[in-house]
């Protein structure tokens, strides 16, 4: 076995937000609250950020993120493309932010769909132009692969959120053509984000590009009072519940067990799910509401690794 992680996905009741204020004088745009899901919708999420911005601020010069998981990399890469100045202010770098816990599959769970029809139709859209988005990356150097992710009747409910690609429809099986299992399901084009890679890769042409990366904690509002950007993107995961007091934010650890890497060319969601990427296999799904201590219990990484045993045990 190699090893166990945890991390705090940083779930928001209701919805992602994705919101725009005035604080100091300046616009702020809110991106955070991404729950399982973050690796997924950042690039969606990161296209509604720059559609505010650029409504409400046409022409910015000088964009102060702050927060560099995927959501801060993705926003950078965003407003680099539109030749805008921007400085990363972050207390914590990949490889160590939540993001990098990540087994990185596409598949929207663990978030929040939105409360009313405006709110749906955002997140749907960011599910989509997301999707469209990681087509874009595959073969590039980006450790973004396409897979069929099998899942049993039972489970996969968040993959009936992924769009369907052109090159596959969702497909039904009598029985999962996997080795040794004979529970029927469907089969989901889906993608695959390796996060070692992609976070790297994302860091990289940003550094390339020219952008800043500072560290910064910050623990009051006021703190960001002294930051010279002419605009400001809240990326900060969880930590933008604490900073600006936003009860909705609710963490939800996960665990993963890492074991070695195997050549499975495709994802399995049972009542857990197990994919391979080029590092690891990953076997996943955990969920403890309320706990936030990002600390990974061998106790509970070993009734994980039972319950994908008892799986397969049971075909
Ligand atoms: C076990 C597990 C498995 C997961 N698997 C998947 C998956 O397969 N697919 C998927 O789409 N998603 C997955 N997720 C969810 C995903 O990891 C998160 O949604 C995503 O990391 C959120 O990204 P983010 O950029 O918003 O926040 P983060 O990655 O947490 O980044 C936040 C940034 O803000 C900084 N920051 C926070 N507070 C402050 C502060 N006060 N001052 C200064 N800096 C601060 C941090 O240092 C960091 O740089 C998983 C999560 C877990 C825990």
């Amino acid at each position: 076995m190699i090893g166990n992680v945890a991390g705090i996905r940083p779930y928001r009741r209701g919805s992602v937000r994705i919101e725009a204020q005035r604080l100091h004088d300046r616009t702020l745009i809110h991106n955070y609250g991404h729950g399982g899901a973050g690796i997924t919708l950042s690039p969606g999420s990161a296209l509604e950020v720059l559609d505010l911005l650029q409504a409400i601020q046409p022409g910015v010069q000088h964009v102060a993120v702050l927060g560099c998981g995927v959501n801060g990399l993705t926003v950078a890469t965003r407003l680099v493309e539109m030749g805008v100045r921007v400085q990363v202010f972050a207390e914590d770098f990949p490889p160590d932010t939540t993001s990098d816990v990540a087994g990185g599959q596409f598949a929207p769970s663990l978030v929040a769909h939105g409360r009313d029809d405006a709110e749906r139709e955002l997140f749907q859209r960011s599910v989509q132009r997301s999707f469209e988005h990681y087509a874009t990356l595959v073969g590039r150097g980006f450790g973004v692969f396409p897979r069929l992710n099998y899942t049993t009747e039972q489970s996969g409910s968040a993959l009936r959120q992924v769009p369907v690609r052109d090159d596959g429809p969702v497909q039904a099986f009598e029985q999962l053509p996997i080795e040794g299992v004979q529970s029927s399901g469907y089969g989901f084009s889906t993608f695959l984000i390796e996060p070692p890679t992609y976070l790297a890769r994302l860091r990289a042409d940003l550094l390339t590009q020219g952008v800043e990366f500072r560290h910064a904690r910050f623990d009051r509002v006021e703190d960001l009072r002294d930051l010279t950007a002419d605009a400001l993107i809240n990326c900060l995961g969880l930590g933008a519940g604490d900073l600006f007091g936003d009860e909705q934010v609710v963490p939800i650890r996960g665990q993963l067990v890492h074991l070695e890497a195997q050549d499975l060319p495709y994802l399995l969601s049972h009542s857990g799910y197990l994919f391979s990427r080029s590092d690891v296999l990953v076997l996943g799904g955990t969920v403890e509401r309320g706990v936030r201590d990002a600390v990974a219990s061998p106790q509970r990484c070993d009734q994980l690794l039972q319950r994908h045993r008892r799986f397969f045990d049971s075909q």
